[in-house]
């Protein structure tokens, strides 16, 4: 068994921003990562960082800029942190070393982005999370910070008491990707989730293939609530073909979206009149699928985005990678035709429960970046915010891991920061009737809460869970049964086709039944690879179960929230419900089963009290 005082789970921005900062502190950090840190999917960001630095902006525009965008369902307090240090921890970037893009005087380059109200966004060309890594991984050699890469975290080591505000989290399961050796790791101080996104529910999707929600599976099953999680963004320039991004930062740079007729739509059909293009992400994805539902869309599929107007030595300075993207992926040579584009699955604002420290309500358990839910994005992000959100909150997880007290976290976290339950809110479903079965539990992994009673130690918790995890391994291997992949699409298809943009009550009840098919269909997955090198059939399964629980969770919040938020479009429902629904969506796994529960939006920061306004850009 490994031990180190702080256990960071995944090394990208947010994971190298945690350990760094737990070893500030002086604590022993050890991360441990799938991939290689710099393979981290936070190198695919390309668009930038948001940043209030210039002269005439002000962190509190950002503040404004990012709740507006949020629909008001992001938390003031966390907003208003996010905001006023960004600049310190963009400049910290800077001093070790971030080559960021420069004006001619040397002062770092900002550029417009959807739905700010400054050009604040700060980047390097269009790789801008590659350096970001890079940066902090040049940290992490120089520090001599221990990182164990080809590690597969497959489960925590929490302790088992009935109430999930009474347990502790005490290290981790990971299975060596090299030689197929399941490994223990205790923390002694605490371990931080930081495990990025899961787009992989999704078949269109921007994300890598290595974006599977492994940290919100694994919390949720550990008792921890999952936030907002019907909250999943669309960004609108998505290669049709493949999802490879093409960044918001062409539209930032004054690249123009066109429907088949040619039409300049945005502005034609009234979708964003002042901001046109670079209105938020949520509505530009609406209107191109509505361009294409009303049959204006290139081969019923796609849009334009065009910068040939831009010219050659502006997009080679500014937007180099977009050209390579485009040439490499869908044939098009981007300085003399248009881009073909249409929205897919890019980033989800909910995630794991945390306060502003990164705390969860098991004790010793923390996490941060697209993981987590610590409400900054609530029901839309902004382009650029997530960037950010990294570094401000993987520090701060990463000082409270290793024990540092900054004061009272602002924003709760846990059940006991709940409303009450209220039966009032028009829930379609019960949450209960449709969660996973007791025999799923059992069969995967669930033996923790069938042992009963809390292990005397730290470290008998990790080698039970060690010894769950082998059983695990050789029952997967052991046996015949269906292949990952076949539930694994079957799950990406339906909730491409009914879990989108659009949504409708029909077609998340379908996606529901499909989701819980793959449930009862995984209780028979199998691994066929009997190898214990780089088997990637052993990683892949167990992916696909965190996959089910996380499209599960998604697809009941979308169900209950009967109302048109952010990224969260109801047909049935039009309108946002304010007095209704100025709560957060809490799926809490209790007794066998999703429970959902809410609590309210915080509004009221150091700085305003934030009023809910219409949102139009
Ligand atoms: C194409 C693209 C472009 C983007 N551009 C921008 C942008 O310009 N600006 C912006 O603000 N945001 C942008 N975003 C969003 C932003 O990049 C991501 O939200 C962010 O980088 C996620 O960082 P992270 O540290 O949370 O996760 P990641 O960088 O994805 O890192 C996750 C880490 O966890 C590890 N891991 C996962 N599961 C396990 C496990 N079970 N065991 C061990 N390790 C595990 C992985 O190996 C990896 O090291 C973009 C997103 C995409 C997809």
């Amino acid at each position: 068994m490994y031990e180190h005082d702080v256990i960071v789970v995944g090394a990208g921005g947010a994971g190298l921003r945690a350990a760094i900062a737990a070893h500030e502190e002086g604590a022993d950090v050890a991360l441990v990562s799938k991939l290689h840190p710099v393979r981290s999917h936070t190198g695919a960001a390309e668009g930038g960082i948001n940043a209030a630095l210039r002269d005439g902006d002000d962190w509190t525009d950002h503040a404004y800029d990012t709740m507006k965008g949020s629909d008001y369902l992001g938390d003031a307090p966390a907003i208003e942190t996010l905001c006023e240090t960004s600049p310190e921890e963009v400049i910290q970037l800077e001093h070790w070393g971030m080559p960021f893009s420069r004006e001619d005087d040397g002062r770092v380059s900002q550029r417009p982005f959807g739905g700010l109200s400054f050009p604040r966004t700060t980047y390097a060309g269009a790789e801008t999370g590659h350096h970001l890594l890079h940066t902090m991984y040049e940290q992490v050699v120089k520090r001599g910070i221990k990182v164990y890469d080809e590690f597969y975290v497959m489960d925590l080591a929490v302790t088992d008491e009935a109430d999930p505000e009474n347990r502790e989290c005490h290290g981790c399961v990971a299975y060596d990707i090299k030689n197929g050796e399941i490994v223990g790791f205790r923390a002694n101080n605490g371990v931080v989730l930081a495990t990025g996104g899961d787009g992989q529910a999704f078949d269109h999707t921007t994300n890598a293939v290595a974006n599977t929600g492994d940290g919100p599976a694994m919390a949720y099953r550990a008792g921890v609530p999952v936030e907002d999680m019907e909250f999943v963004q669309f960004h609108p320039t998505t290669l049709p073909s493949t999802g490879v991004l093409i960044s918001e930062g062409v539209r930032g740079e004054g690249g123009i979206l066109y429907n088949a007729e040619g039409e300049r739509f945005m502005f034609e059909y009234g979708y964003a009149n002042n901001a046109g293009e670079l209105a938020s992400r949520d509505v530009v994805s609406r209107a191109e699928l509505t361009e294409v539902n009303e049959g204006r869309g290139v081969e019923d599929e796609y849009v334009y985005l065009d910068m040939r107007h831009l010219g050659e030595e502006r997009v080679l300075d500014r937007l180099e990678n977009i050209l390579h993207l485009a040439e490499d992926f869908e044939g098009v040579d981007g300085l003399v035709e248009p881009m073909p584009v249409k929205p897919g699955q890019h980033y989800h604002m909910g995630g794991i429960e945390v306060n502003e420290h990164g705390e969860t309500c098991v004790s010793g358990l923390y996490a941060a970046g697209e993981c987590a839910c610590v409400s900054v994005h609530g029901s839309n992000r902004l382009g650029g915010n997530a960037l950010p959100e990294l570094i401000v909150f993987g520090a701060q997880a990463g000082y409270h891991a290793a024990g540092r007290d900054l004061g009272e976290a602002l924003v709760e976290t846990g059940p006991s920061a709940a409303i009450e339950h209220e039966d009032d809110l028009g829930a379609p479903v019960e949450p209960g009737a449709l969660g996973p079965t007791d025999d799923d539990v059992a069969a995967d992994g669930g033996e923790r809460a069938a042992d009963g009673g809390q292990l005397a130690t730290p470290a008998e918790t990790v080698e039970r869970t060690v010894e769950q995890q082998r059983q695990r391994v050789e029952r997967l291997k052991g046996r015949d049964g269906r292949n990952h992949a076949e539930i694994r699409d079957k799950l990406q298809k339906a909730m491409t086709r009914w879990v989108n943009v659009f949504r409708e009550e029909e077609g998340l009840k379908k996606a529901l039944e499909i989701i819980r098919e793959c449930r009862e269909e995984y209780q028979h997955v199998a691994v066929s690879d009997p190898s214990d090198t780089y088997n990637t059939d052993v990683i892949h399964t167990i992916e696909t179960r965190n996959l089910i629980d996380v499209a599960e969770t998604i697809t009941l919040g979308a169900l209950a929230r009967d109302e048109f938020r952010g990224a969260h479009w109801r047909a049935e429902h039009q309108e946002r419900k304010d007095d209704e629904w100025l709560k957060h969506t809490m799926v809490q796994w209790s007794d066998g089963s999703p429970e959902l529960y809410y609590t309210d939006v915080i509004l009221e920061g150091a700085e305003k009290a934030y009023e809910p306004k219409v949102r139009s850009y």
